[in-house]
C-alpha cells in the first residue's frame, strides 16, 4: 500500500509550533465536500430524485404531478421518468402548499394531443426561472414521450 494513502503514517510528521493537522489528505477533502453540501443546498428547496436519489435543485429538473392524486415525483433528468413508469410509478405524496408552478396548464396531452380529461399527468421542467410544463393523459403517455426524447424528440 502506498504511503501516501495511510492516515496514521501522514500523521507523524506533526507540526513543529504544536497545532494539530489534520495528516490525511483524503479527510481535508472530505472535510471541504461536508461543508460544501450544508452550505450549498437549501434543504427546504432541494429535493432527491424519485428515481434514483440524485440531489435536484430547485431550478433544476423535472416535476411530475398527478392533480386528481395529489401526487408528485421528482426527476433529475428526464430520461429517469421511464425507468420509473416502468417500475409501477411510485408517487410521493404532495405538500399541501404544493403546486406546479405553471400559470397556464396545458389541455392537451404531448403525446398523444388528447384532450387532458380527471385524472391526467403534469410534467413541469424547472429551468432557471422558467417552468415549462406538458400534460399527458397517462402516466404511460408521459413515460413514451420521455423515452422518444420529450420536446427535443
Ligand atoms: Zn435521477
Ligand atoms: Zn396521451
Amino acid at each position: 500500500m502506498p504511503a501516501t494513502l495511510r492516515c496514521s503514517s501522514r500523521r507523524e510528521s506533526g507540526s513543529p509550533d504544536g497545532r494539530v493537522l489534520l495528516g490525511c489528505p483524503d479527510n481535508r477533502l472530505l472535510a471541504r465536500l461536508d461543508r460544501t453540501t450544508f452550505f450549498g443546498i437549501d434543504p427546504l428547496n432541494s429535493e432527491a430524485c424519485t428515481w434514483c436519489g440524485d440531489h435536484v435543485g430547485p431550478d433544476d429538473g423535472f416535476r411530475a404531478y398527478e392533480l386528481v392524486g395529489g401526487r408528485r415525483a421528482v426527476f433529475c433528468r428526464l430520461e429517469h421518468i421511464i425507468p420509473w413508469a416502468i417500475q409501477g410509478s411510485h408517487w410521493g405524496a404532495a405538500g399541501v402548499s404544493e403546486s406546479a408552478g405553471t400559470e397556464t396548464p396545458p389541455s392537451r396531452c404531448s403525446h398523444c394531443v388528447a384532450q387532458l380529461g380527471e385524472g391526467h399527468v403534469l410534467l413541469v421542467r424547472h429551468r432557471g426561472a422558467h417552468r415549462i410544463a406538458d400534460g399527458f393523459c397517462s402516466v404511460t403517455h408521459m413515460r413514451d414521450w420521455a423515452k422518444a426524447g420529450g420536446r427535443w424528440r
